[in-house]
């Protein structure tokens, strides 16, 4: 099916090219059932000269359907083949083309009209349809941060390479890509990337014993995807954007600093060397960010809330807590020594997350899971994308072997 299927999209996307002075964006969203997908949708729908030419998906058909009866997209992906079949057929009244797999994600990555292509999948799925995009000169709205850690080495100077930008949906990332407009990248002392420290801010590990999952889905500032949840309440989401931020701003590690900001008000910082700070603040709100990266370095409107300076209050600032936090302390590690750790340490904390969302392990599993992935996985220097999934499955068959 998918096959068949993916030679009918080359036919259409040839067929319409894109007309000289057409200012429509034309935009492929992959993961646009999820919190950053959907928000992009609502940034779709609040502006009428951005075009939704595909959308793609796990397995929330449902709210597919519901996409796709609404924004019109020529082609879907869905990752599972049965959930494909199921959809087309519930689509049969739409043009509506519907690929699955890995392909589909490929083949709606490289849409010839398509300019931008928005990476809202969790996880290192995201890698091949980004390469993909990129080979095909696509811009990316990169929410997907997993990508970036564990192939940024190969994605950074490819997209150099193909004249691409990777535009920053990463709050943090945003932030700093914002601060920077207008800057010279050579004239950064360091970044202070903000975190807001999660659920467990000021926790010994005694105390996090016994989080259960209820507990760790419940982020004080920001309502996102469970695991993005789960990574902010252990650090780990905070170690895997300094990774992001070393590759998107080509800045050391040692100029890395994580600056605990539990209000979420101030989104991250730039030191400068004459010692100058610039600052992005805001209220907590996705939809900023997305609206950024997709019309940069234009800025819309948007709706929403504003910051009130007089019922703010105060702003406060504490260091980050490494040692009941080993997430964060990790993340520098596996950067620090670079090749395919972070991989390992990206595709440790994916599979650790996922069995402490089944309850199959507890919450400081987490961070031991990782740590002995580490320690125990072979060091692949400079690894091609075969020897990034390679690393993955080698990590995965280590945890099944030694935690399931
Ligand atoms: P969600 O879990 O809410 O959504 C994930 C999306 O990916 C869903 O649309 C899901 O589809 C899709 N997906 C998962 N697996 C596959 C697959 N194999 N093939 C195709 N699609 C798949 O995550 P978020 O939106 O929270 O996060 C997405 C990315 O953005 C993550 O990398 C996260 O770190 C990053 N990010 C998120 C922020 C946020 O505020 N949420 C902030 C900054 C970064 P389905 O639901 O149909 O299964
Ligand atoms: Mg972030």
């Amino acid at each position: 099916m998918c096959k068949e299927r993916a030679q009918e999209i080359v036919i259409i996307s040839t067929r319409r090219k894109v007309s000289n002075g057409d200012t429509m964006k034309y935009i492929t969203i992959l993961g646009s059932t999820g919190s950053i997908g959907t928000q992009t949708l609502d940034v779709v729908r609040s502006n009428k000269d951005i075009k939704v030419i595909a959308l793609g998906a796990g397995s929330n058909i449902e709210r597919l359907e519901q996409q796709i009866r609404e924004f019109k997209p020529e082609v879907v992906s869905v990752w599972e083949e049965e959930k494909a079949k199921q959809l087309a057929n519930n689509i049969k009244d739409l043009n509506t083309k519907v690929l699955c797999g890995m392909e589909g994600l490929m083949e709606i990555s490289t849409i010839e009209k398509v300019e931008i292509v928005v990476t809202a999948i969790v996880g290192m799925i995201g890698i091949r349809p980004t390469i993909s995009a990129i080979l095909a000169g696509k811009h990316i709205a990169l929410a997907n941060k997993e990508t970036l850690v564990t192939a940024g080495h190969i994605i950074m100077p490819l997209a150099k390479e193909k004249n691409v930008k990777i535009l920053p949906v990463d709050s943090e990332h945003s932030a700093i890509f914002q601060c920077l407009n207008g800057e010279n990248e050579k004239e950064i002392d360091k970044i202070l990337l903000t975190a807001s420290g999660g659920p467990f801010r000021g926790f010994t590990r005694e105390q996090m014993k016994n989080v259960q999952v209820e507990h760790a889905l419940k982020h004080p500032n920001w309502s996102m995807g469970r695991k993005i949840t789960i990574d902010s309440s252990t650090m780990v989401n905070k170690g895997l954007e300094v990774i992001e931020a070393k590759w998107l701003f080509d800045v050391d590690f040692d100029n890395i600093e994580v600056v605990v900001q539990p209000q979420s008000v101030i989104h991250s910082m730039v030191q400068f060397i004459d010692g100058a700070i610039m600052a992005q603040l805001g209220t907590p709100d996705m939809k900023l960010p997305i609206q950024y990266a997709l019309y940069y370095p234009e800025r819309r409107v948007l709706g929403g809330d504003r910051l009130d300076f007089s019922t703010l209050g105060q702003l406060t600032f504490e260091k980050p807590d490494m040692e009941n936090f080993r997430g964060l302390k990790l993340a520098y590690e596996a950067g620090r020594k670079g090749g395919n750790v972070p991989t390992i340490f990206n595709a440790a904390n994916e599979k650790a997350v996922q069995l402490f969302l089944d309850r199959q392990i507890a919450y400081l599993d987490i961070p031991d899971i990782i740590e002995a992935s580490m320690s125990t996985i072979a060091f692949r220097n400079n690894p091609s994308v075969e020897e990034i999934l390679l690393t993955e499955q080698e990590t995965y068959q280590f945890i099944k072997e030694r935690w399931n």
